[in-house]
């Protein structure tokens, strides 16, 4: 049977996306976070972005209406009974994620599937934290999650091809394009984009080139959309640098090493867009 009801806990900038994609793809969404605040955040956050959607006529006040009367604001984990999944967005922390996990799947029917967006941690470790290891995958969606085409689906050494195929299925409901990926630190996105970026960051501290120039030659020379440098600014020099040590933890090869600029920078708390100042300044 296909998903009717999706659970997701974490109601911040990943959960309060996936829930507004959910929604307008008509499926019923309860969305669970900590406290009051975070479920009233997430909600106003979703039903902003749809009001900028019915401004630019991407859709109507009406299917506004309809997406939001989908979504249910609760603190209580008891309220995901009823969904076919649950997707866990919350907080990036292993013990964090795998209480979690443990609380919720007590409420949750035996064909239940569990699914986390988690961007580093072992989805074959969480599986096996669970008591249905099998009916556990990684949906790793990208920010901002409306606007994103991509899912990593990311099959942990136990997931069943059942619950890869129901993953796979709603993804495409979303109007997103899944890939399928094994269960490795990093996954493919991230494997390939983060160690570029550490390169970038490399090559200016060696003075190789200003990070201006370096970001106009990966836009005018590859055609990518935005430089390595300005995308770590956005992605925020912290996250960055907790990936490229996933990377290097994980593989114990050198090759995935920081830049020692990356961490000289997140000591300084130059932390890009969001502290106003990392390899550009944005006071
Ligand atoms: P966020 O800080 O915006 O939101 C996390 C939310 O989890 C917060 O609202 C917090 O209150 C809530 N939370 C914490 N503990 C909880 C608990 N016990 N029960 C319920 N809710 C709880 O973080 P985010 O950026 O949305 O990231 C969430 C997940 O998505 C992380 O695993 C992250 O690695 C992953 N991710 C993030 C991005 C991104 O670009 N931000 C992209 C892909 C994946």
């Amino acid at each position: 049977m296909s998903i009717q009801c999706a659970g997701i806990i974490g109601a911040g900038t990943m959960g309060n996306g996936i829930a507004q994609a959910c929604a307008v793809a008509g499926i019923s969404v309860v969305m669970t976070d900590i406290n009051e605040a975070a479920v009233a955040r997430g909600i106003a956050t979703v039903s902003g972005s749809l009001d900028r959607l019915v401004k630019k006529e991407k859709m109507t006040a009406e299917q506004k209406a309809k997406a939001m009367a989908l979504i249910k604001g609760s603190t209580q984990q008891a309220d995901l009974r009823n969904c076919d999944i649950v997707i866990e967005a919350a907080t990036e922390n292993l013990e964090l994620k795998l209480n979690i996990l443990k609380n919720v799947e007590t409420l949750l029917g035996p064909e239940v599937i569990l699914a986390s967006n988690t961007s580093s941690i072992s989805i074959t470790k969480m599986a096996a934290a669970t008591g249905r290891p099998d009916k556990f995958i990684g949906m790793h969606f990208f920010n901002p999650v409306p606007m994103m085409a991509l899912v990593e689906l990311i099959r942990g050494l136990q997931t069943s091809d059942a619950t890869h195929a129901k993953a796979e299925d709603l993804a495409k409901r979303l109007g997103k394009t899944p890939i399928t990926v094994k269960n490795y630190p990093g996954f493919v996105v991230n494997r390939i984009l983060c160690p570029m970026i550490n390169e970038a960051t490399l090559a200016l501290a060696e003075g190789l080139a200003t990070a201006e120039d370096i970001d106009a030659g990966m836009k005018l020379g590859c055609n990518h959309p935005i430089g390595p440098l300005a995308l770590a600014d956005m992605i925020g020099l912290d996250t960055l640098l907790a990936i490229m040590e996933v990377l290097y933890d994980g593989f114990n090869d050198s090759k995935y090493r920081p830049a020692p600029l990356l961490k000289e920078m997140v000591a300084a708390g130059y932390l890009g867009r969001k502290s106003g100042r990392g390899f550009y300044n944005y006071s």
